[in-house]
């Protein structure tokens, strides 16, 4: 995996590993073996600086719906740079592109949710959503109803708060997370931890109870809120199972807990829907996306809410006079021009249908692989999926080492745990699915004749 290559002094590698602290990477590894530098995109690929060719199967972090060189975007970027390169949301002030990025987000979102409020990463935006849930109960004079449930596995973002609400250790550990509102329930993973003849509707049944029995145990007087992403993706791809997203919602109705939608991923097409929410029968009281709004193209995310979920805090902002929270780049004009028209493309192109259509070609594509010696099983609805393979007892390690003969093989992907997660651009065809496929089998093959593989074969 860590094999030994040059570094030119001065070349890009050498002044990247002198210069940048890199996120998510071991900064002493990064040190010795630096990273892949990518040069361009085009479509479904990216290219490295020797001209190597490799197919994003992760569409860059789960984000890149349109592929990477839409010169629409580029070009809406250029316009509203030289119209109107930056304005604010503050003190009374408003601006179009943020305007008709947030009419549009109303139209094509779950009918109840109808309001939006612009950020600039899935993080800010969580962490946001943390902030306008205190202040709500505080709103209805209910300063105790405060905690905030998430999930083991579950992803949220990395700012203190939504790195909380995240129930994945590395993102606490030696950070001094979570904060202490925050507290976590059961990972929905029926493949991995179903008990022998489970149904996958008793083991939904199984994480409803065992979320009710957290509720009575902290006290269903000072919970405010669950958050949850509708397919988790960070944590390994982990699709709901049958029944999972009904059982949870009773539950929350009966104890008068607010649910937020995590659609950061999902949100867009990923799932065959517009949003994952229209999949699983989700009705969320906030929902929050980001990634594939402005297909990562700029920085953007957006939180929708439902009228009963805004009017507390737009009352209790009355009182007080003002409703403190805001970022300078809070509905960015060159960010909401771009997203608008990003999802333009994204229902002009149909590339929502696209996911739709190819998701039995793709998912039986995986299932195919599971009989490969070094597979175990395989996930995934829409566009998003996983493959879960043969581990050491170091969970991980046989994981990175697919990664790396993957790369060998011109496929980008992630590795979490022992699971190939994968998440191309929508734009890809059904050829390319074939490709990435292809790939995985080639890499599967390559992983096997390494001593590693064969310790576990
Ligand atoms: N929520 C989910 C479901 C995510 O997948 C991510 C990012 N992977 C985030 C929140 C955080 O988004 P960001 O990295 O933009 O802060």
């Amino acid at each position: 995996m860590s094999q030994s290559k040059t570094i030119a002094p001065n070349s890009i590698e050498a002044r990247d590993i002198a210069y940048q602290f890199h996120p998510s990477v071991d900064l002493r590894r990064y040190e010795e073996e630096g990273g892949l530098i990518i040069d361009r995109g085009e479509g479904i690929y990216v290219f490295d600086q020797a001209g190597k060719r490799y197919i994003e199967g992760l569409a860059g972090l789960w984000s890149v719906a349109v592929g990477f060189n839409e010169k629409r975007l580029a070009d809406v970027a250029y316009a509203q740079m030289q119209k109107l390169p930056y304005y604010h949301s503050f003190n009374y002030k408003a601006h179009g592109p943020s305007v008709d990025l947030a009419e549009k987000l109303v139209q094509i979102s779950p009918e109840h949710l109808t309001k939006v409020h612009f950020t600039s990463s899935g993080s800010e935006a969580n962490d946001l959503v943390v902030k306008m849930i205190w202040y709500r109960s505080n709103a209805l004079g209910l300063p105790d109803k405060k905690k905030i449930i998430g999930r083991v596995k579950g992803y949220h973002g990395v700012t203190i708060a939504a790195g909380s609400v995240t129930g994945i250790p590395a993102n606490h550990g030696s950070f001094d997370l979570p904060l202490d509102r925050m507290i976590h329930t059961l990972t929905p993973d029926y493949p991995r931890d179903h008990l022998e003849g489970e149904t996958e509707e008793q083991f939904s049944a199984r994480m409803a109870e065992a979320l009710e029995e957290l509720i009575l145990r902290e006290g269903p007087e000072t919970i405010a809120a669950m958050f949850g992403e509708p397919v988790m993706g960070a944590g390994g791809v982990i699709v709901p199972p049958k029944g999972y997203w009904e059982a949870i919602q009773a539950v929350l109705r009966k104890y008068d807990i607010l649910l937020v939608a995590d659609e950061v991923i999902c949100g867009f097409g990923r799932t065959g829907k517009m949003f994952a929410c229209e999949v699983y029968g989700i009705k969320p009281d906030v929902m929050v996306t980001s990634k594939q709004i402005s297909s990562s193209y700029m920085p953007l995310s957006a939180i929708l809410m439902s009228d009963d979920f805004y009017n507390p805090i737009a009352d209790e902002s009355h009182r007080l006079g003002v409703f403190a929270h805001g970022y300078t780049a809070s509905g960015h004009p060159v960010a909401t021009a771009v997203g608008l028209e990003n999802i333009k493309i994204i229902e002009e192109r149909d590339l929502v249908g696209n996911a739709a259509r190819l998701e039995a070609q793709f998912l039986s594509g995986l299932r195919g692989l599971e009989s490969h010696p070094m597979a175990l099983w395989s996930r995934g609805v829409g566009l998003i999926g996983a493959l879960e393979i043969k581990g050491t007892a170091k969970v991980g390690e046989m994981g990175q080492l697919a990664q790396a003969c993957l790369l060998e093989e011109g496929l980008i992907v992630r590795a979490i745990g022992d699971a190939i997660c994968l998440c191309p651009p929508l734009v890809i065809t059904a050829e390319q699915v074939d490709e990435m496929i292809a790939a995985i089998g080639r890499a599967l093959d390559a992983l096997a004749e390494t001593d590693l593989a064969r310790s576990v074969l």
